[in-house]
């Protein structure tokens, strides 16, 4: 295919409420959307990182800068095989994860279209549905979370994941298992503490959650070593899990058992389903990330999701849930309780609502090769 032109619109969606991790708080969903054409065939992907430093060091500016200078120019004009191909073409471009997934996503979604057939057949997964989890942030009151969680549980949601850190820990846990029992439950700390905070893990290892997730800084994997054998409950990587070579390292010293697999820390489909194929041949369980993203993005993680090596429930949540409206055509809707379909559309079987696009636009640009 040539790449004969790339779009990018940077949308903003506002939250339904502000979403409070740890590290910062975001009320807006920034995300820049990457519409490539091809021999009359136009293919979507959403570059999809967060204003401020809200979970990595890319923002909006920084992806825009990125797809600008360093990746449409290397793309623009050039006869390339397939997606596969885009990480030979941007070999010589370090990092800039969140940047390239919206560019290499799109590929994928013009390949599939190309072909006529739906993305997760050229990935080599199953179609039907995908279980949804629910993924909750920190509130001021116990009350609130309790609300919450209450609220979601009668949604249907697949598991519930809450936000936690120092102070906010052992106790939202040990009331959410006194008011709701045995529920999935697990915890994410986004890299919030470090060795000398063990006893609050080996404290919520009694409430036999389903994993915590990365409790300690990205590079500490020695420490999650450690803290792995001092208790049962399966550590998760997340920030820890930027590429192939820190996740083999980290199940090689027993650092994480469980991976979180998200489009956008890794670069897009191609690493994901690398990291995938890796953990499946090691036995260690992934599932598919999301911080939130927009609807393009989520699209991806739904078709995703349905490899065989994803047997966690994983985030992917309805557009709803987070944001007061999307920009994709449907929106994401669960399809039964706590499930997700899978498209049977060729591509990702999502287009992009060109109303709200407009409404929600705050800048565009078109590059012709
Ligand atoms: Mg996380």
């Amino acid at each position: 295919m040539r790449i004969e032109q790339v779009d990018l619109i940077h949308v903003q969606v506002p939250l339904v409420e502000p979403f409070r991790i740890s590290t910062a708080s975001v009320d807006v969903k920034d995300a820049i959307i990457c519409r490539v054409r091809s021999e009359g065939i136009v293919g979507i992907g959403e570059s999809s990182p967060m204003s401020g430093s809200f979970y990595s060091a890319d923002t909006p500016e920084s992806c825009i800068d990125a797809l600008k200078k360093l990746l449409i120019p290397r793309l623009l004009g050039r006869e390339i095989s397939g997606p596969q191909e885009f990480h030979d073409v941007m070999a010589d471009v370090p990092g800039n994860f969140f940047a390239k997934s919206g560019l290499e996503m799109a590929l994928w979604d013009l390949e599939a279209r190309r072909l006529e057939t739906p993305l997760y057949e050229l990935l080599g997964g199953a179609g039907g549905e995908i279980p949804s989890g629910v993924a909750i942030g920190i509130y001021d009151t116990l009350d609130a979370l309790l609300h919450r969680v209450e609220t979601f549980l009668s949604h249907g949601y697949a598991r519930v994941k809450i936000k936690i850190k120092p102070g906010w820990d052992v106790e939202p846990v040990s009331e959410i298992r006194r008011v709701f029992g045995d529920i999935p439950l697990m915890v994410d700390a986004n890299a919030a503490y470090s060795l000398a905070d063990a006893r609050v893990f080996q404290e919520l290892d009694e409430f036999h959650l389903t994993m915590f997730e990365q409790p300690f800084p990205g590079h500490a994997l020695d420490d999650l070593a450690t803290l792995q054998s001092m208790i049962e409950t399966p550590i998760c990587l997340d920030e820890s899990a930027e590429t192939l070579e820190s996740i083999q390292r980290a199940v090689s010293i027993d650092a994480g058992r469980i991976v979180n697999i998200k489009l956008q820390r890794v670069g897009g489909l191609g690493p994901a389903v690398t990291i995938h194929d890796y953990c499946i041949a090691h036995d260690v369980p992934v599932w598919c990330g999301y911080m939130p993203e927009l609807g393009v993005s989520t699209a991806y993680g739904i078709h995703l999701s349905t490899l065989p090596g994803f047997t966690v429930p994983g985030d992917i949540e309805p557009s709803l849930r987070w944001f007061i409206d999307d920009i994709t055509d449907p929106l994401i809707e669960m399809s039964s309780p706590g499930k997700i379909a899978v498209p049977d559309l060729p591509g990702i079987g999502f287009e992009l609502d060109a109303k709200k696009v407009e409404k929600y636009k705050v800048w565009e640009e078109s590059f012709r090769g």
